[in-house]
């Protein structure tokens, strides 16, 4: 069966344009490291005052990104948290003076079409891809900063240039719905972002997928005179299928070579509709990324819904904003349910990648805890996306055979969580995916 053939299909939640207020809490924590780069260097030190959008920490090298305070107030510290991304690490603290609009940019004019300018523009900004493994957008629109895949068998580098720009409005998982809701109402930096992704890129054609109405998106794809851009839609029930290398497959029926390939080794660049409008906001605006957008739920929470919240903000006043707890939470996890991170500490500060915060009840989630013995059962096998063998792979995981795992496939797995999902062993397969893949990259680091 070809790649990404098989998944799972879910019950999405269906989008709602009523955005749940935003916590203003009294300080921000901003931890230096935003991306899977080096941390930004401060700029600040304790006692400073800064003002809303200042920048607070540099980018040292291009695979990190620079921070900027969402809000006016005092630097109060500058010393190491717990993150978002479950490590250790340096954070600078801000005290809130209560404002968070920020001065006017110098200069917002800019000639849309040279597209030096416009990375620039969203280097500056900060701008990061949502997901578990956050990526300087800038880095990733510079393939002259980015590794090059080399082909498996001849070792020859993959250079390729981008035909195909894909937008898409589709959330990475069923009930996250941030990119759904956005397609659903004008965005005012979107025309704007969707030109400089194609001005730099280069591409010949934009791909635009969505599920249920975007008015907007389809009025830009009509307004396109070259009659380059279309729209596609797919279901946002069918998992993992907006995941950028299934959905790069879907629309294109390109493979990005697995485990190390990048969509651009397939001619492609690929960008949700949030990031798309940080974009634009970036390049005419001179905006930093200060804020995002999540999608707060679970079976725990008052409300559930899309809440704008300021980078820094802790897992508690989300919480809070949210109308606190309806039911006893079993456990909290930031990102999407079947790809995100639990966390047990609430004062755990949200980063630029983070797209959703649950709250989750006993009934909502799998108790690892008591998990049995692999029974063969095979069902794991008929769901994953990229063919792989995941009760066998998890035996030699477990048994901390890791060379004997990666042989198996280990590092194709781009962990989507269908096997644990379908697992009737309730056995922690992607838990133990990832804990094999980071020891495996500690051997090779060391
Ligand atoms: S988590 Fe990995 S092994 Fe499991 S279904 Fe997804 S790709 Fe396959
Ligand atoms: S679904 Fe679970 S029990 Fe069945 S083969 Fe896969 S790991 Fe084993």
């Amino acid at each position: 069966m070809g790649l990404f053939a098989r998944g799972i299909t879910l019950k999405a939640v269906v989008p709602t344009a009523s955005h749940l207020a935003s916590p203003l809490p009294p300080q921000v924590v901003l931890p230096l490291k935003q991306t899977i780069g080096a941390p930004a260097e401060p700029c600040v030190a304790p006692g400073d005052t800064v003002a809303a959008g200042a920048l607070i920490a540099r980018a040292p090298e291009p695979a990190s990104v620079p921070v900027h305070t969402p809000f006016s107030g005092t630097v109060k510290e500058i010393g190491e948290v717990l993150t978002a991304q479950g490590t250790a690490g340096t954070a600078v603290t801000i005290e809130g003076d209560g404002t968070d609009t920020a001065p006017a940019p110098p200069d917002p004019e800019l000639d849309a079409r040279d597209p030096e300018e416009l990375i620039s523009r969203i280097r500056e900004a900060g701008i990061v891809t949502p997901g578990l493994m956050p990526r300087s957008v800038a880095a990733e629109l510079s393939p002259g900063e980015q590794p090059t895949t080399h082909l498996t068998v001849t070792h020859r580098p993959i250079v390729k240039a981008i035909d195909t720009l894909i937008i898409s409005a589709l959330d990475a998982e069923p009930l996250l719905m941030v990119n759904r809701v956005l397609a659903q109402s004008p965005q005012e930096h979107l025309a704007a972002g969707v030109a400089a992704l194609r001005a730099i890129t280069r591409a010949g054609k934009v791909i635009i997928v969505v599920d249920g109405p975007a008015p907007q998106l389809r009025d830009l794809a009509a307004s396109d005179e070259r009659e380059t851009t279309t729209v596609v839609s797919r279901s946002a029930r069918r998992y993992p299928l907006a995941l950028p290398i299934p959905l790069i497959k879907a629309v294109t029926g390109r493979e990005v070579p697995l485990p190390y390939g990048h969509p651009r080794d397939v001619g492609v660049a690929l960008f949700d509709l949030a990031t798309t409008c940080a974009i634009g906001a970036a390049v005419t605006a001179r905006r930093p990324q200060t804020e995002i957008m999540i999608t707060v739920g679970g079976g725990a929470l008052t409300t559930t819904g899309v809440m704008t919240v300021k980078i820094g903000t802790p897992i508690t006043a989300v919480l809070e904003a949210a109308g606190g707890y309806a039911a006893d939470p079993a456990k909290l996890v930031v990102g999407g349910p079947l790809t995100g991170m639990a966390h047990y500490d609430t004062a755990v500060p949200l980063t630029k990648e983070v797209t959703g915060l649950f709250a989750l009840t006993a009934r909502e989630i799998t108790l690892t805890a008591g998990y049995r013995e692999c029974i063969n059962c095979g069902r794991c096998v008929a769901v994953c996306p990229v063919n792989l063998v995941p009760g066998m792979l998890s035996l030699y995981c477990a048994k901390e055979r890791f060379d004997a795992a990666a042989h198996q496939g280990l590092l194709t797995c781009i962990e989507c969580g269908c096997c644990d999902y379908v697992c009737p062993s309730r056995r922690p397969l992607v838990h133990l995916f990832r804990h094999a893949k980071h020891q495996l990259r500690e051997g090779a680091s060391s």
